[in-house]
């Protein structure tokens, strides 16, 4: 029995964050939100790297940022700038530290697509600056995600088409087949650097294509096979 269920918080936390689960009436509870940089070599040139030199690497977004599918994103404040990132999302039913990468698939819950909304003026200071990231990749609504689709449903993913269109225009497209590090290898070195627990969910990295959202847009992302994730962006 764990101590800490019966002793009285000082306040009731807030609700954890919690996503649909495709075909069921539970509900996906969320832990960190961890992130890829540079996974798609399209997009690390179009961010002015070279991913023949450097490989991919991680930040963290908080899992307060989620919004999903049909709610209304918020337009962020102290930013002129805001950018979607559409990335292949994996959940994790299962934690664990030093995963080798022939059981990574064992952690995966399931699959959906979100988008990595970045402040990316308050990214271009940070990098100029040499400081943390968090000021461009957290805030309210940084994380719409859809549904998650458990693996049992759909098989392992590593070869479908990715994209995003805004009122009706395609804006970003690829196939998750680019990614430098496959979902495998990802899990393998993330749960390297930090404790992997069930809950968390894992944003693999954005193809070539990224540019701003307006207020008022209305985004829809999808990969062929997952639930498809569709909001609008507040008009003030
Ligand atoms: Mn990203």
């Amino acid at each position: 029995m764990n101590k800490l269920r019966c002793m009285p918080l000082v306040f009731d936390p807030p609700a954890i964050p919690t996503l649909p689960v495709e075909g069921s009436a539970d509900r996906f509870p969320v832990g960190e939100i961890f992130c890829v940089g540079r996974n798609y070599a399209d997009h690390a040139i179009e961010m002015g790297g070279d991913p023949s030199r450097e490989p991919p690497f991680f930040f963290i977004k908080s899992s307060f940022s989620i919004l999903s599918d049909g709610e209304e994103m918020r337009f962020p404040d102290f930013s002129n700038d805001v950018h979607h990132e559409v990335e292949m999302v994996v959940a994790l039913g299962l934690g664990g530290s030093h995963v080798p990468v022939e059981e990574a698939m064992s952690l995966v819950f399931g699959y959906g697509v979100g988008v990595d909304m970045t402040r990316r003026d308050r990214q271009a200071e940070a990098k100029q600056k040499s400081r943390p990231w968090e000021a461009g990749k957290t805030f309210v609504h940084a994380a719409p995600c859809s549904a998650i689709a458990p693996i049992e449903e759909t098989g392992i993913v590593d070869s479908a088409e990715i994209d995003l269109m805004i009122n009706g225009q395609i804006r970003q497209t690829g196939n998750i087949n680019q990614m430098i590090w496959k979902v495998p290898e990802i899990i393998s070195r993330l749960s390297e650097l930090f404790l992997l627990r069930p809950g968390d969910l894992i944003f693999t990295g954005t193809p070539a294509g990224v540019g701003p959202i307006a207020r008022g847009d209305s985004l829809e992302v999808s990969i062929t096979g997952l639930p498809r994730l569709a909001f609008k962006v507040s008009s003030s």
